[in-house]
């Protein structure tokens, strides 16, 4: 089942990789869900399940009636013939993840969601997590970092998060990245968040530094030290 369902997301999900959202990701998520699935005693196969479906109806692929009816989920599990247990399970997980239904309250309440929604959000730490951001940037033309542009120090609601057009995307690592350990659902994402976020904070530092960008390595520390974040040395 597990060669089945990739040959069909890879091939469903072939242009989408520019978005972030493409095979590569989805593969990562995999191994990693199931990785924490192992220490968290879940249900594997209904973490693979979704971790695998993830992305086939997200917005921003797909629009938001199909992420909110998930036909092409729908489709997939009706293809591979799971129980209507099954089916339930793993849509109630996609409808339930992803940072903008976080921002809206909304979280998968299931062991198995939890597990899926952490290892999502891990791939956006550490450094495939930067890896992902500069190529996000680029696809809409930004800059990656632009030292004269000054620290931007607002909240980002749901609806302004889908709309929001930084001018570069160092940017993005204060709105959304940085904080993402604290929202993990399982001691397992916990741990790794923990890890990537490290990563994360000494690369932030020595690009500031190097770019000789004072106002940015104070905007860092004064962030750190706001939402409480010590990184270990
Ligand atoms: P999710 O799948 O959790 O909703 P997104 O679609 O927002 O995540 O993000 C997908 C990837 O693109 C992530 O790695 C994220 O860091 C990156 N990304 C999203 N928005 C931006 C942005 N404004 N600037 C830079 N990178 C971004």
């Amino acid at each position: 089942m597990n060669k089945k369902l990739q040959g069909y997301v890879s091939d469903f999900l072939r242009d989408a990789d520019e978005h972030g959202h493409g095979m590569s990701h989805i593969e990562r998520v995999v191994a990693m869900a199931l990785a924490f699935s192992e220490k968290e005693g879940a249900d594997s196969h209904v973490v693979m399940l979704a971790a695998y479906l993830h992305e086939v109806d997200d917005y921003k692929l797909f629009g938001d009636e199909d992420a909110d009816t998930l036909p092409h989920a729908r489709e997939f599990l009706l293809s591979l013939g799971v129980s209507a247990e099954i089916e339930v399970h793993v849509l109630d997980i996609i409808k339930n993840m992803g940072y903008n239904k976080y921002l809206k309250g909304i979280r998968p309440s299931s062991l198995e969601g939890k597990i899926v929604s952490d290892a999502d959000m891990c791939d956006a730490l550490g450094v495939t997590g930067i890896l992902r951001c500069h190529d996000f940037g680029r696809s809409k033309g930004r800059i990656f970092f632009d030292s004269s542009v000054a620290p931007v120090r607002a909240e980002v609601s749901s609806e302004a998060y889908k709309k929001k057009d930084d001018q570069h995307s160092v940017q993005h690592f204060f709105d959304k990245l940085l904080l993402l350990p604290d929202i993990m659902m399982t001691k397992s994402g916990c741990d790794e968040a923990a890890k990537r976020q490290n990563v994360m904070i000494g690369f932030l530092e020595n690009l500031f530094r190097e770019e000789g960008s004072q106002i940015w390595l104070d905007y860092l520390k004064e962030f750190l030290e706001e939402h409480k974040i010590v990184p270990s040395v």
